[in-house]
């Protein structure tokens, strides 16, 4: 199908004379995507791909809810702004809904994205312990491989190196342990010989680092972006032994493994753990609108409520807890819980799992790891080296998959001749039909690409 004649080319030259996009200038010939709906992209071509990766994790309720527009609307009519010192009945009606969801008493401080959230635990983190008489306590410590956002103190947090290359020194005080990667344990150990290892790094973190010095432990519940690395059943139980033997929080980041991905309501539930903050953003609105959020327990508020003003946690935020977001979020949710659509992850999930099994007949896949609705398919050159595809490979089953309409993704930027992870996160209404697509096309592409 064809646009309006000429449009598709005056677009791209504008594209390149006047857009700056992540990793330009290398992507010369951007998908132009014109319309959305259900998990269907259409570009300007007409071409229909389905969103293998609901757009960037994010999309959990999948495109085209006509009811999420018109909560928009409504909201945009009414009241589209109210600074956030003042209050308004949208944040206050979805910082109770967050408290259903998070089974706990948390107090909730609306921002604009998953690394403003993560940024607002740190600031939280360190005047906590500023309040408590115990200033030194300011270090973090995340895993390497690990994603927690781009501003300094998220990238700070952030351990890929290739990420930061460009921009050291990011903030300070941010350390990285070994992340629970049992396909390749940094431990050498297998899982018959596991002590949690991994787990067990974090806590020499903290003690080398001094026990003293160390303010939070900040992980995602699975490693996403960097590879959908699932740890041992009880390394997140562990984790949070270590960190309450030594005074230190447990910040949980939920950017994407919030809202259902996971087949639970939040990902570390999945784990049995309780953590001091968790950060959220993506699946709180499914994408339909920017806003983040930042739980922190009442233990920790209460403590800010006593001080006078050294106590007041400072950080303006001119769209943080934006009405509008705040009405599309809780119709998001609201969606999830009509359509019950946290169990249809964890299904649909399950039935993505049993449909995978078969590509370990593929030499070059080396690992499959699932958690809810999002797997990841390491692929390797040689199955007893575990020698990383090479870019070239990964490009092949990306560019085939894509050229036959179906869009997943591949792990980010840990060092370059790791990224070599397939993921698959779809919407949660896809059927088993469309996972079908997805998987039949991934085969074949797996099938074609040339050796690694
Ligand atoms: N944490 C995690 C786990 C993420 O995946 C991301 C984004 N991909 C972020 C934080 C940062 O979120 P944002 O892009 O909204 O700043």
């Amino acid at each position: 199908k064809q646009t309006v004649s000429g449009e598709k080319d005056m677009l791209l030259n504008q594209d390149r004379a006047f857009l700056w996009h992540h990793m330009a200038p290398h992507n010369d010939h951007p998908a132009i995507f014109t319309e959305s709906d259900n998990v269907y992209l259409t570009d300007i071509d007409g071409n229909s791909y389905i969103d293998g990766m609901a757009g960037l994790w994010c999309v959990n309720v999948g495109h085209g809810r006509t009811s999420i527009a018109e909560a928009a609307a409504k909201q945009l009519n009414t009241m589209p702004f109210t600074p956030m010192t003042n209050s308004h009945k949208p944040a206050i009606q979805l910082a109770a809904k967050l408290n259903d969801w998070l089974d706990g008493h948390y107090r909730i401080f609306f921002s604009n994205s998953g690394s403003d959230a993560n940024e607002v635990a740190f600031k939280i983190a360190r005047q906590y312990f500023t309040q408590t008489g115990k200033p030194k306590k300011y270090k973090f410590i995340s895993r390497y491989r690990a994603y927690h956002g781009n501003s300094m103190g998220a990238l700070g947090a952030t351990g890929q190196a290739d990420r930061k290359a460009s921009y050291e020194p990011v903030a300070e005080g941010f350390r990285h342990a070994a992340p629970p990667y049992c396909y390749r344990c940094p431990f050498g150990k297998e899982p018959d010989s596991c002590s949690l290892e991994c787990a067990s790094s974090i806590e020499q973190t903290i003690v080398w680092e001094g026990a003293d010095t160390v303010a939070g432990v900040i992980v995602e519940p699975v490693i996403t972006g960097g590879g959908v690395i699932t740890p041992p059943e009880s390394y997140l139980q562990k984790v949070q032994e270590i960190c309450q033997k030594h005074d230190v929080l447990l910040i949980v980041d939920e950017v994407i493994c919030g809202f259902g991905r996971s087949g639970e309501a939040f990902g570390h539930k999945n784990f049995g753990v309780q953590p001091d903050i968790v950060t959220m953003a993506k699946g709180i609105t499914s994408a339909y609108a920017p806003l983040s959020a930042t739980a922190v327990s009442n233990d920790l508020y209460e403590s800010f409520k006593s001080g006078g003003p050294q106590s007041h946690f400072r950080h303006v935020n001119t769209f943080g807890g934006n009405p509008m977001s705040c009405a599309v979020a809780l119709e998001n949710i609201d969606i999830l819980e009509r359509e019950d659509l946290v169990a249809q992850a964890k299904s649909t999930g399950s039935y993505l799992r049993a449909q995978l099994e078969s590509f370990y007949q593929f030499p070059s896949v080396g690992d499959i790891r699932t958690f809810g609705l999002m797997a990841g398919i390491e692929l390797v050159t040689d199955k007893t080296t575990k020698e990383p595809a090479p870019p070239e490979f990964m490009q092949q089953v990306l560019g085939y998959c894509k050229q036959h309409g179906v869009m997943i993704g591949k792990n980010s930027d840990t060092v370059p001749e790791h990224n070599n992870v397939l993921t698959i996160s779809p919407p949660f209404i896809i059927s088993h039909e469309q996972i079908d697509t997805i998987v039949e096309t991934l085969r074949e592409a797996i099938t074609r690409a040339s050796p690694a």
